[in-house]
């Protein structure tokens, strides 16, 4: 069985993944002194590169505290030369695994999605733009209906007022009882429809049992739809023409484009067709009239799922299902983004359940796609966690200010 796992790419930004870890470059040392002593890269190489890591980290860090020109100029040549090892590295690697001479270490040549980095940059973008906001006079604004108690929305809500606060939109929790009827919950949300101060509503999910989801989420103005689930922010996207979208669906549209990959001309297979996700994924790849790929979508009445994801140059999985797409299931140089949130019991080496203090299974959260397989196969991937989730929530943010924006109709 294999237990190690190596990932490189050519550049700075390029991570490994030793024994099932995501390292970054300031981690590189033991990575490589584990292949060193593995054989796959000759010791000397290792030797001569090790210093090299120590002297790169110590600059990035000298760099990061006092921002000196000098020292970025050195940052420069220590990183080219940095660079050329690694490229001399990776070849070692992709020789060896190539040959399969060594059975513990396989290399992935899939570049990694990084959803946390793309989301702290559009996070970064929304801050300036709310400030400029803020100098003409508007403040977005959101809303959050809770009803009743629920320990996951707990979490959610909490995450939601920092991730708020954290780019300067305002946000008010209102709490409403257990016993709340929907009549009454409506009219709590016409009441923040009309409200000025009001730029953005969400409700949380779930609801007691005596109110109609659906109908309450459509409740919501429009124009302060957050989440993108009205209707008629749903029928703008048939039409191409949305300003907000739902979020976990914009958030994956996101991180692929962030590839680079030109989507024209591509065949993009969608696993899962609900409404939040699989749908709205499917109408934003028709955007265009001209340069859009061509998609197909499955379900769960799909006959042969494989056929359809074998020939998938872009394959994009929300089902929610842990190990639902393999790796044989994948096309080679495809670009693969999980949606899918799964919780499973973490393993030791031997397969056997690691336990907690308190004698309980722990858990590890996964996506719909078997990751080690598929990087294996994939140009691009995106991980779980650590891809399309922190995404949602910048596009949550997103579609804040568009609301803010809209209704103080600023372009
Ligand atoms: P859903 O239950 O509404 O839809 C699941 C979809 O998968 C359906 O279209 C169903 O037909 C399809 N499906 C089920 N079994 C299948 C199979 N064997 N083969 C092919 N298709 C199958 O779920 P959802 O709300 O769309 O969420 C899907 C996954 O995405 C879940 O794991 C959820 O946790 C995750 N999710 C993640 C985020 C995020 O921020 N990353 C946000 C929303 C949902």
């Amino acid at each position: 069985m294999r237990n190690s796992c190596v990932e490189s790419a050519c550049d700075c930004n390029s991570f490994i993944i030793v024994d099932g870890r995501r390292r970054p470059p300031s981690d590189y040392r033991d990575s490589f002194h584990k292949l060193g002593e593995l054989g796959v890269i000759p010791k000397e190489l290792v030797s001569k590169f090790i210093p090299l890591v120590s002297l790169r980290n110590r600059i990035v860090h000298e760099y990061e505290t006092i921002k000196n020109e000098l020292v970025y100029a050195s940052i420069k040549r220590v990183s080219r030369l940095f660079r050329q090892y690694v490229k001399l590295i990776t070849e070692y690697i992709r020789g060896n695994s190539k040959q399969r001479k060594y059975k513990e270490v396989n290399l992935v040549t899939a570049k990694l999605l990084d959803g946390e980095a793309l989301a702290g940059k559009i996070k970064e973008g929304l801050k300036k733009e709310i400030e400029e906001l803020k100098r003409k006079g508007i403040t977005p604004s959101l809303a959050a209906v809770q009803v009743g108690e629920n320990p996951a929305s707990r979490v959610y809500i909490r995450n939601q007022r920092k991730s708020t606060e954290e780019v300067g939109i305002d946000y008010q929790l209102h709490e409403l009882v257990e016993t709340t009827s929907e009549e009454e919950l409506l009219r709590f949300i016409e009441e923040l429809n009309w409200d000025s101060k009001v730029t953005g509503v969400i409700l949380q999910m779930p609801v007691p049992g005596q109110i109609n989801a659906r109908r309450a989420q459509m409740t919501i103005s429009p124009s302060k739809d957050v989440e993108g689930m009205n209707p008629v922010n749903m029928g703008m996207l048939v039409y191409g023409q949305a300003k907000v979208a739902p979020c976990t669906a914009r958030g994956a549209m996101e991180l692929l484009r962030s590839s680079g990959v030109e989507l024209k001309g591509k065949e993009v297979t969608v696993v899962g067709h609900s409404e939040i996700v699989g749908k709205p994924i499917t109408l934003m790849l028709l955007e265009s009239l001209m340069e859009s790929p061509t998609p197909t979508v499955c379900h769960i009445a799909t006959k042969d799922l494989a056929q359809h994801t074998k020939r998938a140059d872009i394959l994009i999985v929300a089902v929610g299902k842990a190990g639902l797409i393999k790796g044989d299931m994948v096309k080679e140089g495809a670009i693969v983004i999980d949606i899918g949130i799964n919780r499973v019991p973490l393993l030791d080496e031997k397969g056997n359940p690691v336990l907690n203090e308190k004698g309980k299974p722990k858990k590890k959260t996964v996506g719909d796609v078997v990751f080690e397989e598929a990087a294996e196969k994939a140009s691009y991937i995106s991980p779980v966690p650590g891809g399309v989730g922190p995404l949602t929530t910048a596009m949550l943010l997103k579609n804040t200010v568009e609301c803010a924006k809209a209704q103080k109709q600023v372009q």
